[in-house]
């Protein structure tokens, strides 16, 4: 796929807002913070661009042209693959029915316009924290395995483990959602992108080099590395579905 080289740490973000100068001042901030920003106008097309290329979250405006922003929010839960898409919806002042029917519809959180920049940033990161660890430049730690998103590294109890860049990216997928499972296609969805096919066995080929290069113990004299001996297996396959990091299996 000639990408093996390319990982996205910023998080992608989706701001659809027809005022043309609240969402350029919104894209403006949320870019100096660090963000990948994407704008759109309607609801239409909002639902077109989460289709296309899945943001890591969703900034919508209640009030939209085409498809209101909680007839949005109400399809995009209704789906599989966008149930839990992260979704802050912009409200206007006073309007506090509508607060309660977003988040009755699944938003994971709203703001009252106008709203500082600066809460903004902070309730995404708030609510990125919760569905992305990894996006926020955290540890991620699990059953002793620690992946150090900053500095690109995996120790599992404190012993360096050498992942290729996919296997980096399913870990990492795995990691952020420990103990559940997760299908095929969403950890092609998180470790390649949306919209890029790959096979399933593909899928199951680099499980099976991540699980040899996370058992394979590593001598601090020589660099052979033995697989299968040493530290126990800790990826739990969910047959005919998917894979799932599982303290409890080891
Ligand atoms: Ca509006």
């Amino acid at each position: 796929m000639g990408q093996e080289n390319v990982v996205n740490d910023a998080a992608n973000i989706l701001i659809a807002e027809d005022e043309p100068a609240q969402a350029e001042v919104l894209a403006f901030n949320l870019e100096a913070a660090g963000f990948a920003i994407r704008v759109v106008s309607d609801g239409a097309d909002a639902l077109i661009q989460v289709e296309e290329a899945r943001p890591d979250l969703l900034i919508l405006d209640w009030m939209l042209p085409e498809v209101s922003g909680i007839e949005v929010c109400r399809r995009l839960r209704g789906h599989e693959a966008t149930r839990e898409l992260p979704i802050i919806m912009l409200t206007a002042r006073g309007e506090e029915d509508d607060r309660i029917r977003g988040l009755d519809a699944g938003a994971d959180d709203y703001m009252i316009k106008p709203y500082s920049p600066g809460e903004l940033i902070a309730r995404i990161s708030a609510v990125l924290r919760r569905s992305r660890p990894a996006l926020v430049g955290e540890k991620l730690d699990y059953a002793g395995i620690t992946l150090d998103l900053g500095a690109r590294k995996i120790t599992r109890d404190g012993q360096p483990v050498r992942l290729a860049p996919t296997e980096f990216r399913i870990l990492q997928a795995l990691m952020s959602r420990p103990g559940r499972v997760l299908s095929r296609q969403q950890i092609i969805d998180l470790a390649w992108g949306p919209n890029i096919y790959i096979e399933d066995r593909t899928v199951d080929v680099h499980i099976r080099r991540l699980r040899a290069a996370l058992s394979a113990t590593q001598s601090a004299t020589q660099s052979a590395t033995l697989p299968n001996e040493g530290q126990p297996d800790i990826i739990r396959t969910a047959r005919g579905f998917g894979y799932s990091l599982d303290i409890d299996k080891i």
